[in-house]
């Protein structure tokens, strides 16, 4: 289903309405950072729960200003205009939310300062949908592509015109029969999948590549190291993490918004341990479902509950 509405310009508009010029910078060069997030349907509270708002904003503000936006906005203040916008649409089903902000001045020139900015957001009802069929596992092969590197393009934010090479590793690993990609970097170590970063088990430890490999700041990444380690009692090691490991991983999965945790099973013609879904991967998984539904007090300060809140403040 697609949006009905948007907060465009300022204010929430019919998505008809939120149109942009031919002429627009963001739409020729790239000049753009978005985020993407999930609220989760709890039936049983009637609730509707937005996963980690603060910290998602503060990472496109992030991402802004590395591209020399200066926008108006807090972390807190975007987070009372999801919440304005959600309650406006009212939905009651998981839904996937898109801020963008964007260098909206219309003009050809080639350079970030001395612009106009400006921001929308959008939401979009999910239904039941997901992202690979979580139930069997991903089968995953080495993307032939290599993971933008920090000095061509900042790799930890969420660049519109960086997302061509997440583009170019998820269609390849598409149109060749697999899922998703895992993606190398210029170091030849492992950096993330194409749109989610990655771990893998090994003798009971979980490894999953530091950000200084050129991956994304990922919050779910960042959500699940505290989770293994204090929930789980799971040792986690941010390191460089070899090609020939993910051939020996025990379990391996995938992780973000999309993905939440998607197990990988397969990769290229090798499976990930027995081939099965691992122990650890869906013990986390469901601890995961339990926590961005609102169902964990330890975790409530991740979850912002729409129909609920009366003022939005820092956690
Ligand atoms: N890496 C990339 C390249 C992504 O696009 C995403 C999705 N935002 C992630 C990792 C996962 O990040 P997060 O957990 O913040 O959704």
């Amino acid at each position: 289903m697609a949006p009905r509405h948007a907060f465009f310009k300022g204010q929430i508009v019919p998505i008809e309405d939120a149109k942009i010029s031919i002429m627009t910078h963001a739409l020729h060069y790239g000049t753009g950072a978005f985020g993407g997030m999930r609220a989760y349907w709890n039936g049983e509270q009637e609730e509707l729960y937005v996963f980690r708002s603060l910290d998602h904003f503060e990472r496109l503000l992030n991402s802004a200003a590395l591209l020399r936006m200066r926008l108006p906005y807090t972390p807190e203040s975007l987070t009372q205009t999801l919440v304005d916008l959600l309650r406006h649409e009212g939905y009651r089903e998981n839904c996937y939310i898109r801020p963008l902000v964007y260098k909206s001045e219309e003009t050809l020139a080639v350079k970030l300062h001395e612009m106009e900015d400006d921001l929308a957001i959008i939401v979009n009802p999910l239904g039941e949908g997901s992202y690979v069929n979580i139930d069997q596992g991903a089968h995953v092969c080495f993307s032939a592509w290599r993971r933008v590197d920090d000095n061509a393009i900042p790799a930890r934010g969420k660049i519109t015109g960086a997302y061509v090479n997440s583009m170019l590793i998820k269609t390849d690993a598409m149109l060749a029969g697999y899922d998703d990609a895992l993606v190398l970097n210029e170091d030849g170590h492992l950096a993330e999948a194409s749109a989610a970063n990655a771990f893998i088990i090994r003798k009971g430890v979980a490894l999953t590549a530091p950000i200084t490999a050129n991956v994304l700041e990922g919050i779910v990444r960042r959500s699940l190291i505290r989770v293994l380690r204090e929930d789980m009692g799971i040792e986690v090691v941010e390191r460089n993490i070899d090609r020939t490991e993910v051939y020996m991983a025990d379990e391996a999965f995938l992780c973000g918004t999309g993905a939440q945790v998607t197990p990988v099973t397969k990769i290229e013609h090798r499976p990930i341990g027995d081939g099965g879904i691992g122990p650890i991967t869906s013990q986390l998984r469901a601890r995961f479902m339990d926590i961005v539904t609102g169902r964990v007090d330890k975790y409530k300060e991740w979850v912002t509950p729409i129909y609920s809140t009366e003022k939005v403040t820092s956690h």
